[in-house]
Formats: C-alpha cells, sequence, structure tokens
C-alpha cells in the first residue's frame, strides 16, 4: 500500500488524486493532507479517507474545522510549518504537490530535500524554485504530474536529454487563441470558460492569456534540462497529443490521451511501472483531425513575457510568477480588465526588484515583496 501525502486537497487536481485513491484502494492511501481555508471540504475528505493527519494553512478555517471535527482518528494541524515537520518526519512513498501558486514552494523543496518522491502538479514552485531545486542534485525524484510534462516524461522513458533535439509543448490555445476578441472586453466569465479542461480559476485564467504555457515553458527547462531555444509551443486545440520529443535524429515521439488529470497522476504513482486504467477507456477515432497552429506571441503577450522571464533566469521568473498572481486574483475579483493581466506583469518585469543570493528565504522574501509591489502598483494605477 502506498502512503499519500497530498497537499491542496481541496482543489481541482486534490479532487482527482481522491477520486483515483478511492478506485484503487488497496494501492493507495491517504496518509495526510492539507487544506487552506475550504475547512468545509477539509472536513468531507477527513470523513471519507480517515487520514493520520489534515493540515489547515488557513488560521481562521483551522479553527472553525477544530470545532466542528469531534473524531480521534485525525490528528488535527495548523499552518505550512506543520506540513513541512510532517514531510520531514513521517514516511511517504509519494507527496502530490497540488497546491496553486507560488505557496506551493516549501512543499516542493522540501520533498526534494527530504528525497522523497515528489509528484509535481504546483507547477509555480519550479518557476520559482526550479534553479534552487536543481542545485541540490541534477537526479531529483520529481515525477511531473502537469500532463504536458508527464507526456515529455514518458516520451523519454529511457531516453538521455542530451538526445532531446526540441521539445515540443502542446497548448490548447484557452477560449481565445481563435477569437479576435478585444482583450479588454473580455469578461471573467467567458475567460473561465476553458473549452477542453476544467480546473481551478487561477490555472484557467492563466490558459486564456497563455501565461500558463509560459510558466510550462519554464517548467520544462528545468524538469529535462532543455534550452528555452529548443522548447516550441504549439496550439492543439484538440487537446489530445499532450506533447512531444524531437530528437537529434528528428524522430519524433508524442503521447496521446485522454484530457483526465487523473492518468497523470495515476502514472506519476506508479512510475515506472504502468497500472490498468479501471475508470475509462480511449477511443484514437473520436476524433479524426488533429490541428497545430503557431501560438500569436503578440496577442498573448504572457507566453512572450514568460520565455524572456525564463532567458533572464529566477529573479524574472519569480517577479513574472507573482505578478501574474496578484494580477490574476484581481481579474478575478472585477478590479482589472483582461488585457491589464500581460500589462501588469510586463510592467512588474521592468522594476528593479533583487533576489539576492540564491536561497529558499530569499526566493520567498522577493515572492512576497513582488506581491506588495504589485498591489501598489495596481493601487495608484487603477
Ligand atoms: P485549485 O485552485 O482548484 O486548488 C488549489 C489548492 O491549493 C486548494 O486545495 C487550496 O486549498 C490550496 N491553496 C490555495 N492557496 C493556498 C495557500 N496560500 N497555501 C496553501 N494552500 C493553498 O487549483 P488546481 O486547478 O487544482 O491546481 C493546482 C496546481 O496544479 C496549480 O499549480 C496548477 O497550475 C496545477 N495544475 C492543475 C491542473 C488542473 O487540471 N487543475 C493541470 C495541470 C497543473
Ligand atoms: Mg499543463
Amino acid at each position: 500500500m502506498q502512503q499519500i501525502f497530498l497537499t491542496g486537497a481541496t482543489g481541482s487536481i486534490g479532487d482527482s488524486c481522491l477520486d483515483l485513491i478511492r478506485q484503487y484502494n488497496t494501492l493507495f492511501s491517504l496518509k495526510a493532507f492539507t487544506a487552506h481555508s475550504n475547512w468545509q471540504k477539509a472536513l468531507s475528505v477527513i470523513r471519507s479517507f480517515s487520514p493520520a493527519y489534515a493540515v489547515i494553512t488557513d488560521r481562521e478555517s483551522y479553527f472553525r474545522l477544530k470545532q466542528r471535527y469531534s473524531g480521534d482518528k485525525t490528528v488535527l494541524l495548523y499552518g505550512m510549518d506543520e506540513a513541512v515537520k510532517l514531510l520531514c518526519n513521517e514516511s511517504f512513498d509519494c507527496v502530490l504537490n497540488a497546491i496553486v501558486g507560488g505557496a506551493g514552494l516549501d512543499i516542493t523543496w522540501h520533498t526534494v530535500k527530504n528525497q522523497k518522491r515528489l509528484c509535481l502538479a504546483n507547477k509555480e514552485s519550479l518557476v520559482i524554485g526550479g534553479e534552487l531545486v536543481y542545485s541540490l542534485s541534477s537526479d531529483c525524484d520529481i515525477i511531473p504530474v502537469d500532463s504536458e510534462h508527464s507526456a515529455i516524461f514518458q516520451c523519454l522513458n529511457g531516453e538521455s536529454e542530451q538526445n532531446i533535439r526540441k521539445i515540443w509543448l502542446t497548448a490548447s490555445g484557452g477560449p481565445f487563441w481563435k477569437s479576435r476578441i478585444d482583450f479588454e472586453l473580455v469578461t471573467v466569465e467567458q475567460a473561465l470558460d476553458h473549452p477542453r479542461w476544467s480546473m481551478g480559476a487561477k490555472i484557467t485564467i492563466d490558459s486564456a492569456t497563455m501565461m500558463n504555457k509560459g510558466l510550462e515553458v519554464i517548467e520544462a527547462h528545468h524538469l529535462f534540462g532543455t534550452t528555452y531555444d529548443n522548447i516550441f509551443v504549439a496550439v492543439h486545440p484538440e487537446s489530445m497529443i499532450h506533447s512531444m520529443v524531437q530528437f537529434v535524429d528528428n524522430h519524433i515521439i508524442a503521447q496521446i490521451g485522454e484530457t483526465d488529470m487523473k492518468g497523470p497522476i495515476l502514472y506519476s504513482f506508479t512510475w515506472p511501472d504502468r497500472i490498468e486504467n479501471r475508470y475509462s477507456d480511449f477511443d484514437l477515432f473520436e476524433l479524426n483531425r488533429y490541428n497545430l497552429h503557431r501560438p500569436d506571441l503578440n496577442r498573448f503577450r504572457c507566453l512572450k513575457l514568460a520565455y524572456q522571464a525564463g532567458k533572464k533566469g529566477t529573479e524574472k521568473c519569480i517577479i513574472l510568477n507573482a505578478a501574474n498572481e496578484v494580477a490574476v486574483s484581481l481579474f478575478l475579483e472585477g478590479k482589472i480588465n483582461f488585457a491589464s493581466i500581460a500589462g501588469i506583469v510586463e510592467n512588474m518585469l521592468e522594476k528593479d526588484l533583487n533576489l539576492g543570493q540564491l536561497s529558499i528565504e530569499n526566493i520567498k522574501t522577493l515572492h512576497k515583496e513582488v506581491y506588495s509591489k504589485t498591489w501598489e502598483y495596481y493601487e495608484k494605477k487603477f
């Protein structure tokens, strides 16, 4: 039985992971989980799975949950520091990091440091911490869960990274890749209406701006050691080809499958093995056309900004990521328009904000600083 630590259990990836644990209950068991503010959902996870530990990272929600939970099977803990302690002191076969945003950095960092298997959905932690994480060892036990990176990981099985000529990251393009809609007029509802995937709000907006693909370019750079000039994005609206690797001999291997995150999560738990998919089948003939298009970097400025930040290094990646997190939440709250997301990120990237020496503390400090500077910028300009 594999013991799983699921961080970000109340989100969309969390749901998929819990579904898998239910379906494969003789193989996987939920030993611990974290949740932030959705204490009601955390309570239902406790009731369904009776894990040994539940960590609530939002203070008020922790106290609310404590009032409502009267059982004794699950130990309730408060705060990210307790989650980190658990990571370090308890045994887990896999840690699935499904927290959204830079808040997932501590989990990524301490899982790798403790040499436990990190099943990584939280791409933002690699965007800001990838250089640091891989400075520990070039051979970290990180199994990507992001579908594109899981695809590349599968294409590379047994291949040397030196044999890679190009990585082709596919992108659905989100709801606006084809429409000529003016980005200033896009509503929150339109941006949240993703054509292929059902996901949390932040990543759905990132898909609409294509910042998601930009973050994934940086993620791929760290995971596979590929230079930015060799990472290409292809818009593939059907989202069936999850990504491709072109080798030095120009042979291309692609991974094709359903648009269901349970696939990559299950693979990250069972790798290097595979187990039978009990919940669905895949019909290759369901689609008779697989389209691929060049992305429009002038319209989707966030993707261009991510390439630029990636090439400049960790400092700019932290600014890109944190400014984007703030801008996306401002958009979701109806405070700025859709076009302003890229504008705010671009503006913050021009500011002189410094990381200093590469360390976990300095990354977290700069991340916070960019958050407050982006708020200041918003309050002045909007
Ligand atoms: P979500 O918004 O549905 O869930 C986010 C989870 O993070 C929740 O459990 C929430 O409690 C927790 N969280 C939020 N803020 C937190 C904080 N400050 N501290 C600690 N925990 C916090 O997000 P999601 O769609 O499940 O995505 C999770 C991660 O997986 C993201 O990094 C996303 O980019 C990545 N990802 C998601 C999908 C998908 O299909 N949803 C696909 C690929 C990658
Ligand atoms: Mg993805």
